[in-house]
């Protein structure tokens, strides 16, 4: 299982980070050893002074494909979830400006927090690019995005990525963060919301 990360996919969050927006897709990876391990704490690495929480909408794939059309992207999917892309800012600074890959960043263990549930769409009754999710820290609504707002869709992702990698049963795609990320602090909760639907709690120490 692979986990395909998306970066700057909403142009209010790109514009935050002072980031130009994308002309195509911008994507790195998460090892499977990044999973935040189910009702375990997040635990800030000490290497790090600035680990920011950005929610994405999570897509699981259902079957094997390469080189996908986009006419037929949707029969990749069906289940959608909701996750956090720890990020150690800091560190991903100095990665940006020495030109390096993000990975020390972005894919320690523990930065990637899933969703135990998936809801399939049609339970959801919506369709992908009609969904709203949100953040809110120690009860304070941090982050609220939409994914009509992507600036790539999920179908247009996919054809992306598979032209590049295939995409396998089970890898996640994380489609990327709108605005509102922020630091963690030790004793926060951190608690996920897709459709009004709660998906995650996570307690940050
Ligand atoms: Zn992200």
């Amino acid at each position: 299982m692979k986990i395909i990360c998306i970066g700057r996919n909403y142009s209010d969050h790109a514009r935050e980070l002072k980031n130009e927006v994308p002309s195509d897709p911008l994507f790195f990876l998460k090892p499977e050893s990044s999973v935040l391990h189910k009702r375990h704490a997040f635990y800030i690495p000490e290497w790090t002074s600035d680990v920011h929480y950005e929610v994405e909408l999570v897509v699981k794939i259902l079957k094997r494909g390469k080189a996908v059309l986009e006419k037929f992207a949707p029969r990749y999917y069906c289940e959608v979830g909701l996750g956090i892309d720890f990020t150690a800012r800091d560190v991903q600074t100095q990665l940006k400006q020495a030109g390096h890959p993000w990975e020390k960043a972005k894919a320690f263990d523990g930065s990637a927090v899933i969703s135990e549930k998936f809801i399939p769409l049609n339970e959801l009754g919506k369709d992908i690019q009609d969904l709203s999710f949100s953040l809110l820290i120690n009860n304070d609504e941090v982050q609220l995005g939409h994914t009509a707002d992507m600036i790539f869709s999920v179908d247009k992702l996919i054809v992306y990525l598979s032209n590049y990698m295939t995409l396998k049963t089970g890898d996640l795609i994380f489609t990327g963060t709108p605005a509102g990320v922020g630091s963690v602090a030790p004793g926060d909760k951190i608690t996920g919301f897709l459709e009004g639907i709660q998906m995650l709690s996570v307690n940050v120490k």
